[in-house]
């Protein structure tokens, strides 16, 4: 009955991942194509898997890392569709990058030559058969990485069409304030990213295939900004992004649960301190479970003295401070709690139907919804269903 996944175990329901691929789809225009970003490890859910059960949708263009070796990784084992790394990308990666398909994002010049020299020398070779294709990141508000949006950008675009051994297959842009109630930025960086494509392209005289600009948040609340393709990240896990985000567009089904056993109960008497520093002292008898699960796990530490689980239905709130691999909780009042039974970290009660989600979690241990699932790390087993 028990196995190596009772100790802890990350249930990833790739049912609700198709669900809300699908929910999305159908709030974008048709024909726009989706980008899924599995960065991150799929933000905790396991890339490759996700990637193996997308690659045959014919609504997934390709998808998104953040690193070159996260890119790697997809096509060491099998994944063919596009993948753009959206981050920088260092040269030591660009040969096996280039030969491999996997899509650079562009911003600075000595990208451009370096890239340029590397897929020539591909080219010439017949490593590749075609120019390399490429996007271009801009800036329009992030302050992060890519081209600002003015003639210098433009000049950008430019010389990386005049780089013949490149394709400049797409240019993107990233919302810095899609997730919020007024969307008067996100709309207004929307305008000036079409407005500067759409100058850079005049002045070249050429023109770029795929636009986007879309994160989830965008795809949710601003399906007219979805241009040719959208960047899904967080709601393909049923996720949201933020708390502003209208829940009324589409519904989401969380993808990830965390499930755990009692590996120990005990009754103590009032006045017994429990975990490191004593910081909880029980105030009347009390049972007492031990769940094997810690911050070793990427369980937050945070949680100490703050979250809680569910058990056969119950609430059981975390006493004191949750160890590197183990913590406790108060099942005094949950009849016929015993060794072995259930714990729900994350994610839906059968008994009672109550859920636990990242959102709530990240309130909680004062995170982010995105980081908790992300942090749950490689220790804990990833069981598809
Ligand atoms: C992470 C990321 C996304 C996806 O963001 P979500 O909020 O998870 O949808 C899209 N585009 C870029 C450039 C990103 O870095």
């Amino acid at each position: 009955m028990y196995d190596e996944n009772s100790r802890v175990c990350a249930r990833v329901d790739l049912g609700a991942i198709e669900y809300n691929l699908e929910a999305m789809k159908g709030n974008i225009p048709d024909g726009v194509r989706i980008m899924a970003v599995i960065k991150t490890d799929a933000y905790g859910h396991g890339a490759l898997r996700i990637a193996q059960f997308l690659e045959d949708k014919d609504y997934i263009w390709g998808y998104a890392t953040a690193t070159a070796e996260e890119a790697f990784d997809l096509r060491d084992n099998g994944i063919d569709k596009p993948i753009l790394v959206l981050g920088y990308t260092f040269p030591y990666a660009y040969e096996k990058m280039l030969s491999l398909g996997i899509r650079p994002a562009v911003f600075r010049e000595d990208m451009l030559k370096e890239l340029g020299d590397c897929a020539e020398k591909l080219l010439r070779s017949g490593v590749i058969k075609n120019p390399a294709p490429i996007h271009i990141a801009v800036d329009t508000g992030m302050s992060r990485i890519g081209i600002r949006h003015d003639k210098s950008g433009e000049e950008f675009v430019g010389k990386a069409f005049e780089v013949e051994s490149l394709e400049i297959e797409g240019i993107f842009t990233h919302f810095a304030r899609a997730d919020e109630k007024d969307l008067s930025n996100a709309k207004e960086r929307e305008q000036i990213f079409a407005e500067f494509v759409k100058n850079a392209e005049t002045a070249a005289g050429r023109k770029i295939p795929i636009h986007h600009c879309a994160n989830s948040a965008s795809i949710i609340s601003i399906p007219e900004s979805s241009m040719d393709m959208v960047r899904a990240g967080v709601t393909i896990y049923g996720m949201w992004p933020s708390d502003e985000v209208s829940k009324d567009i589409i519904d989401l089904k969380p993808a990830m649960e965390l499930v755990s056993h009692i590996v120990m109960i005990k009754e103590v008497p009032a006045g017994t301190p429990v975990s490191y520093g004593g910081t909880f002292v029980t105030d009347s008898a009390s049972k007492i479970a031990t769940i094997p699960v810690g911050y070793g796990d990427g369980y937050p530490r945070s949680l100490s003295n703050k979250g809680y689980v569910l058990i056969n239905g119950h609430r059981a709130n975390i006493l004191g401070r949750v160890c590197m691999d183990q913590f406790m909780v108060d099942v005094t009042d949950i009849p016929d709690v015993k060794e072995g039974d259930k714990v729900i970290l994350l994610g839906k009660d059968p008994v009672s139907g109550e859920t636990i989600s990242a959102e709530t979690l990240g309130d909680l241990s004062g995170r982010f919804n995105y980081e908790l699932t992300c942090d749950i790390n490689h220790r804990v087993p990833r069981v598809y269903i």
